[in-house]
């Protein structure tokens, strides 16, 4: 789990111009994302934010929520996480037993903003002990503690899901899908993105532009023996290792080729896109 406050000092950027609370993360809207999302927040209506790995879905939660000053409560799922890993569980102690809250009923209680990032890894039966607290009843039944936890009225879930990893095994149900409103995000644009890499990295404008066009012919590959293409977290990632004194080349195949594919051929047709890129 991850608390994340509005004082928090880790990414301390940013976007030029905006006014928004000092130590907010940089973040680079694609859209109305912004307007939107505090539509939604003013609501309190549950948010879903779909699409593939490293497009700025979990930067977008943690920017909105120092925007609105709302502590961030990020919990990354997995196959094998319980419904007990989410509401909590009674610990053994040397004197009896003690409740610990589990980082839902603590975003619920405390009215802070709980992302279940990549939540349709988590089993079934993690996926219904949310269902309450999506509808107008905003519940979080603790059954073994027998309580019933009203949420806080700053209290947000918001989930995030790959469509891109779906399978007839591992999907929401329709009864959970139906509960969130849905961000859809994809690769931003290459300016936007060559504007991220740059932003983020401080990699001068032309090579991050030269970095974003790799990644988009990698991205032509997707479905052509690659599951998905090159992320803006890896074109951030190769960008990281040039600005650290690491050869244009040598970062793009390590941060950029290598963790995408084993298939030889592949690499060796984003290699040399890569020469030809930088040539
Ligand atoms: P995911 O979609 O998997 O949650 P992240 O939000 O963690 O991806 O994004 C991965 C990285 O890509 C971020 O750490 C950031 O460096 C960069 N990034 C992607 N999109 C944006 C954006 N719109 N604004 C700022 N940074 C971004």
């Amino acid at each position: 789990m991850n608390t994340t406050r509005p004082s928090d000092t880790a990414r301390l950027r940013s976007a030029p111009g905006e006014a928004v609370p000092s130590g907010t993360p940089f973040y680079q809207p694609q859209g109305n994302e912004v307007a939107l999302y505090e539509a939604a927040y003013a609501a309190r209506l549950p948010v879903m934010v779909k699409g593939p790995t490293g497009c700025g879905k979990s930067r977008f939660i943690e920017f909105m929520a120092h925007r609105l000053q709302r502590c961030l409560i990020t919990v990354a799922c997995n196959e094998d996480m319980t419904a007990s890993d989410l509401v909590g569980r009674f610990l053994l102690e040397p004197d009896g037993t003690r409740w610990q809250d589990g980082p839902l009923t603590l975003a619920a209680r405390t009215g802070a903003i709980c992302y279940l990032d990549e939540i349709v890894e988590a089993r079934q039966d993690t996926t219904v002990v949310i269902h309450p607290l999506t509808d107008h009843r905003r519940t979080l039944p603790l059954d073994r503690k027998g309580e019933t936890v009203h949420a806080h009225p700053d209290f947000q879930l918001v989930i995030s899901y790959n469509p891109g990893y779906q399978s007839l095994l591992k999907d929401l149900k329709p009864s959970t899908k139906q509960r969130f409103v849905a961000f859809e995000f994809d690769y931003p644009d290459a300016v936007l993105e060559a504007h991220i890499v740059h932003a983020e990295t401080g990699l001068d404008t032309a090579r991050a532009a030269q970095l974003v066009q790799i990644g988009h012919a990698a991205r032509q590959l997707k479905g052509h023996g690659l599951t998905e293409g090159i992320s803006t977290r890896l074109l951030v990632y190769a960008a990281t290792l040039i600005m650290g004194g690491v050869a244009a080349r040598e970062a793009c195949r390590i941060a950029m080729v290598r963790p995408i594919t084993d298939d030889a051929d592949i690499r060796q047709t984003l290699d040399h896109t890569i020469d030809a890129v930088l040539a």
